[in-house]
C-alpha cells in the first residue's frame, strides 16, 4: 500500500485522519424500541475500529419521504433518542457521523404510512410497484424545506456533517433525469431546469446550517438506466453543485430499477472506479478542489489506497466492508490484512434484508447488528501462525470443546468459542478448512469466498484453535471432551431414478472438484443455488459446453437473495446456459436425461455428463454416533438441518452455538 489512504483530508471544515469513509447502509435498527442502542453500538464499534467518518443510514426528511417503516425520521421527535445516542456513540470514540438526508420520491412504498408517493412526474416506478403522484409547487416548497429542516436538525443534535441523498434513483435524481422527470414548468425541461430542485435543496441546506457546517451530496455518477441523464449531464450538475457550496461529491452508482448489476460479487472489484474518476476531472476541470468520494465494489483498504494513489477520488467510501469487519480501517493500517474479514459481496444478510424489516447483518460477520447480544472476537495479540497445527497428541481433560467441520458453521463455532477464552479443537475431514466455501470460491465472481477461508486460516490459530484437517473423528475419539458442536455439513441428496449408476452420472460435488472431467454436453439434475453455481463454473471453463439446468418445482436459482439472482441469472442466460423447470423426469440414460417437459412432450436432455445437485441431506452420521455414547453435543449448521440451508444460517448457528456452549 502506498499510505495514501491513511492521509488526512479535510471535508468543508471537517478534519478527517485518512481517507475511507464508512458508507451508508441503512440496517433496520434505526426505529426500534430499544431507544437506538443496538444503532449507537453498531457504530461504535465501527468508530473503535477506526472509521473516522461514518455516514449514517438515510434519515428521511418526512413520512412521504421514507424507504419503509424502519427508516429514522429526522424531523419527527421519536427519532431524536436514536439519532443522539448514535451520536453521542460516535464521539466517545473518536469519529464523527454525517447524517444522510433522504427522500425516496418514487421508490417509496404506499403501504409505509399509507401515503401516495410523491415525485417529479407520475412516472410508474418497477422497483415500488406504484404509480406516484407528481409534485405540485406547494408539494416542492415544502419538500426543500423539509431537507432543510432535516439539516438544521441534524447540527441541533450534533452531528458532524450531512450528507443530502441525490443518488441511486432517489427522489432528486428523478428531478434530474428526463426519465422520471417530465415536468414542463421551471422543475423540468432541459438539463439545466432539471438541475433546479437538487440546487435548491443544497442551497436551502446551507442556509439552514450556515457557511461552516460541512455539507456533502450523494450525486449520481451514472443512472446505468436506458434514456436518463448522460455522462455530460450528471458532470454538468456535479460542477453546479460545487459551484452552490457543496463540501465534497459522493458519486453513486445505478438506480434500483437499473438492469445492470452494480454491487454484485460479479462485478469485478474497482469497476466503477472510472466513474468517480470522471465526476472529479469535471469538477477539477472547472477549477474547483472540492473533494470526491468513489464508492461501489471497493472491498478492501489496498484497493482503495491504489485507487487514491492514482487520483480517481480524494476519498473512498465503502460500506458493506464495514458490516463484515467493524475494524478493517485499524487492522488494514496495522498491516495486518490477514485478518480482515473481507466482505464477499454476497448481499445475503444485508442489501436483501435492507429492503425489508429484519435487521441487517453480515453472512461473514452473524454478530453485525447485534453487538450488544454477542462479544467481540478480539483480534489475536500476535501475528497468526500460518502453519497447519498438529493433530493433538491427547486430549487435555475437561474443559475443551470439539468441533467437527470446518465448514461456516464449524468455523464461526470455534472462533466464538476460543474467543470465550474456551479451548477448542478443530476437526476437518477433507484436507483444507472451508467447507462449501471451498467449492463457491471457484466460481466466477465469487473468489472472495477464499478470502473467509483465509480470514479464519489466520484467525484460529492465533485465537490458540488447534485446527486438524484431514482427520476423521469417530464417536470415540471425542470421548474426554466436555462438548462436542457437530458441524459436519450436508451430504448431496440421493436421486432416486433409473440410471444414477451410470458411469457418466456424478453428484456436484466431483463436478466442482474436477470441472475439466465433465463432458461437452451436461445435464444437470436440479437448479438451486448450488446447480446455478456449478452451471457458471462449467460455462466459463469451456464456453462451447451445451449445459441444461433443470428442476421439477420451483424456480431457477430459489434461494438467491432477490438483489442477486437477476444479475447472476442473467450471466447464465449469456453463458448460454438452458434452463428447464416444471420437468418430471423419467430416467437417465448414456445419452442424457430422458424427462418430460413443462408442456408434457417427452424430451432426451443431452448429457455426456449428467450432474446430480438436487439438493442435500443433514450429514448426520456423527451426531447420532455421539447421541448412542451419550457424548454432551450441540448439532448445527448443514447437520441440523438442509432445508433450506444458506451460509447465513451456518454461520448463525456457529455463532448461536459458539456462545451457548
Ligand atoms: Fe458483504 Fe455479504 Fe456481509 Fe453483505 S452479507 S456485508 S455482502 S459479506
Amino acid at each position: 500500500m502506498t499510505a495514501r489512504a491513511f492521509t488526512p483530508v479535510r471535508i468543508g471544515t471537517l478534519e478527517l485522519k485518512h481517507r475511507i469513509v464508512m458508507g451508508s447502509m441503512h440496517l433496520n435498527l434505526e426505529r426500534t424500541d430499544d431507544g437506538g442502542a443496538a444503532l449507537a453500538q453498531f457504530y461504535r464499534e465501527r468508530a473503535l475500529g477506526g472509521a473516522d467518518l461514518i455516514i449514517t443510514g438515510g434519515a428521511a426528511v418526512n413520512r412521504e419521504g421514507a424507504g419503509g417503516r424502519t427508516y429514522a425520521l429526522v424531523n419527527e421527535p421519536e427519532s431524536t433518542p436514536a439519532l443522539s445516542r448514535a451520536v453521542a456513540a460516535v464521539h466517545e470514540a473518536g469519529g464523527h457521523l454525517a447524517l444522510q438526508l433522504f427522500h425516496a420520491g418514487r421508490y417509496a412504498f404506499e403501504a409505509t404510512f399509507g401515503l401516495k408517493p410523491i415525485a417529479p412526474s407520475s412516472v410508474y416506478s418497477r422497483f415500488s410497484r406504484c404509480e406516484p403522484e407528481a409534485m405540485d409547487e406547494q408539494q416542492i416548497q415544502r419538500t426543500i424545506a423539509d431537507f432543510a429542516a432535516g439539516a438544521r436538525r441534524a447540527r441541533e443534535l450534533g452531528f458532524d456533517a450531512v450528507e443530502i441523498m441525490a443518488s441511486e434513483g432517489y427522489l432528486i435524481n428523478q428531478f434530474v433525469s428526463p426519465l422520471t422527470n417530465l415536468r414542463d414548468d421551471a422543475w423540468g425541461g432541459d438539463a439545466e431546469r432539471r438541475r433546479r430542485f437538487p440546487l435548491a435543496v443544497l442551497r436551502a441546506v446551507r442556509d439552514a446550517v450556515g457557511p461552516d457546517f460541512p455539507v456533502i451530496v450523494r450525486t449520481s455518477g451514472a443512472d446505468l438506466v436506458d434514456g436518463s441523464s448522460s455522462d455530460r449531464e450528471l458532470d454538468d450538475l456535479a460542477v453546479a453543485l460545487v459551484g452552490a457550496g457543496v463540501d465534497a461529491l459522493n458519486v453513486g452508482i445505478g438506480w434500483h430499477e437499473s438492469s445492470v448489476p452494480t454491487v454484485q460479487a460479479l462485478v469485478p472489484h474497482g469497476h466503477w472506479l472510472a466513474v468517480a474518476r470522471r465526476v472529479r476531472e469535471a469538477v477539477r476541470g472547472a477549477g474547483f478542489e472540492a473533494p470526491v468520494i468513489a464508492s461501489n465494489r471497493v472491498n478492501s483498504i489496498p484497493l482503495a489506497d491504489e485507487a487514491l494513489a492514482r487520483g480517481d477520488a480524494d476519498l473512498v467510501a465503502m460500506a458493506r466492508p464495514f458490516l463484515a469487519d467493524p475494524r478493517i480501517v485499524e487492522t488494514s493500517r496495522a498491516g495486518r490484512l490477514e485478518l480482515v474479514n473481507t466482505c464477499i459481496g454476497c448481499n445475503e444478510a444485508c442489501l436483501d434484508r435492507s429492503f425489508g424489516d429484519e435487521p441487517v447483518s453480515c453472512l461473514v460477520n452473524p454478530r453485525a447488528g447485534r453487538e450488544l447480544e454477542y462479544p467481540p472476537i478480539p483480534l489475536p495479540a500476535l501475528p497468526a501462525s500460518h502453519e497447519q497445527a498438529a493433530p493433538p497428541a491427547s486430549i487435555d481433560g475437561p474443559g475443551q470443546v470439539a468441533v467437527v467441520g470446518a465448514g461456516p458453521a464449524g468455523l464461526q463455532a470455534a472462533a466464538t468459542l476460543a474467543a470465550a477464552g474456551i479451548r477448542v479443537d478443530l476437526f476437518e475431514a477433507a484436507g483444507a478448512i472451508g467447507g462449501q466455501f471451498q467449492l463457491a470460491g471457484r466460481v466466477p465472481g465469487k473468489a472472495d469466498f477464499l478470502e473467509t477461508i483465509r480470514y479464519f486460516e489466520n484467525l484460529l490459530p492465533g485465537l490458540g484453535v488447534r485446527v486438524v484437517t484431514g482427520t476423521h473423528v469417530e464417536p470415540s475419539d471425542l470421548a474426554g471432551y466436555a462438548h462436542v458442536v457437530v458441524a459436519s455439513g450436508v451430504l448431496p441428496r440421493t436421486v432416486k431414478l433409473p440410471g444414477t449408476d451410470l458411469g457418466h452420472v456424478v453428484d456436484y460435488r466431483q463436478a466442482f472438484a474436477e470441472p475439466t472431467a465433465v463432458g461437452r454436453r451436461v445435464a444437470i439434475i436440479g437448479a438451486g443455488g448450488i446447480a446455478v453455481d456449478l452451471a457458471h463454473l462449467l460455462a466459463e471453463a469451456d464456453p462451447e459446453r451445451e449445459i441444461t439446468i433443470m428442476r421439477r418445482n420451483g424456480r431457477i436459482g430459489e434461494g438467491i437473495g432477490p438483489s442477486t439472482r437477476w444479475a447472476v441469472l442473467a450471466e447464465l442466460r449469456a453463458a448460454g446456459v438452458r434452463t428447464l423447470t416444471g420437468v418430471v423426469y423419467t430416467r437417465i440414460t448414456a445419452d442424457g436425461v430422458e424427462i418430460t417437459n413443462a408442456e408434457g412432450a417427452p424430451e432426451l436432455v443431452p448429457g455426456d455428463t449428467v450432474i446430480l445437485a438436487a439438493g442435500q441431506e443433514p450429514h448426520v452420521t456423527l451426531a447420532e454416533g455421539l447421541a448412542r455414547e451419550g457424548i454432551p453435543h450441540t448439532v448445527i449448521g448443514g447437520a441440523r438441518d438442509a432445508s433450506g440451508l444458506n451460509a447465513v444460517r451456518a454461520f448463525d448457528d456457529g455463532l448461536r452455538a459458539g456462545t451457548a456452549v
